[in-house]
């Protein structure tokens, strides 16, 4: 993208400290990888593609549900059953035809990972479930890539940003332990549909404010949207935690 097309298409990011033409420089040239198109990815997608991301790699094994419309804002009523990777990447191009969008439409395993996180300046986790992400968190600790763990469920959003590639930091499994895999998922428990949209919005901050060169703020935060208050943790490293220790 010529310096011109940048200076049009995003002026609005260019007087921001942290970013300017080089932070945009640096977005169009980051390759993002996003476990999960949901609510929440939906959300983050939207606002990395909008923003500039240069390359976005978009993962899921789903296919579009009537269910999923009233928050999954990238999908239409015409996608119904089709892959959520394909209706998606449909349409992220037509909001950005400058990014360049891959599709993968499988559940990503421990080798999947290992083969594209290497590809990645970031990984987005919006998937639903504990596997996924003790999988991600294992595959980022051993490259040292950056991430973020987005979630929510009922009026709940919880962020955190993880950084492997910074000495001394707390992983995933530090933060969450052996959790089971039985976790409440959004269609038993609800979810309101503006708090997935918070929290994808969110996540594509961390990751959109890291890759132009500043330094969100590593450890949990917590949002309870019925009382409008963010709660921000640190986490300390556990000297035992099996995935970082
Ligand atoms: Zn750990």
């Amino acid at each position: 993208m010529t310096t011109e097309a940048i200076m049009l298409r995003y002026s609005a990011h260019l007087p921001l400290k942290g970013i300017g033409s080089s932070g945009q420089q640096r977005i169009h040239d980051a390759h993002v990888a996003l476990i999960g198109i949901g609510g929440l990815g939906c959300a983050a997608a939207q606002y990395l593609v909008s923003s500039g991301i240069g390359k976005l790699t978009l993962c899921d094994y789903d296919t579009v549900a009537e269910s999923n419309l009233s928050r999954q804002i990238l999908y239409r009523s015409s996608d119904l059953d089709r892959p959520k990777v394909e209706a998606a990447a449909e349409s992220l191009q037509n909001l950005n035809p400058d990014t360049e969008i891959h599709s993968i439409n499988k559940r990503m395993a421990d080798t999947d990972m290992q083969t594209l996180f290497p590809t990645c300046d970031f990984v987005i986790d919006a998937s639903d479930n504990y596997g996924t992400r003790l999988a991600v968190n294992r595959s980022c600790l051993s490259l040292n890539t950056a991430w973020i763990m987005a979630s929510c469920i009922r009026m709940e959003a919880q962020i955190m940003m993880l950084r492997p590639d910074q000495p001394g930091q707390a992983c995933y499994r530090c933060a969450y332990g052996e959790a089971p895999d039985t976790l409440e998922d959004c269609p038993g428990a609800g979810i309101f549909a503006p708090v997935a949209g918070i929290a994808g919005s969110s996540a594509a901050h961390f990751a959109l404010a890291y890759l132009a060169g500043m330094e969100p703020p590593a450890g949990l935060h917590l949002f309870d949207a019925t009382s409008w208050a963010w709660q921000s943790l640190k986490i300390k490293k556990n000297p035992n935690c099996k995935d970082c220790s």
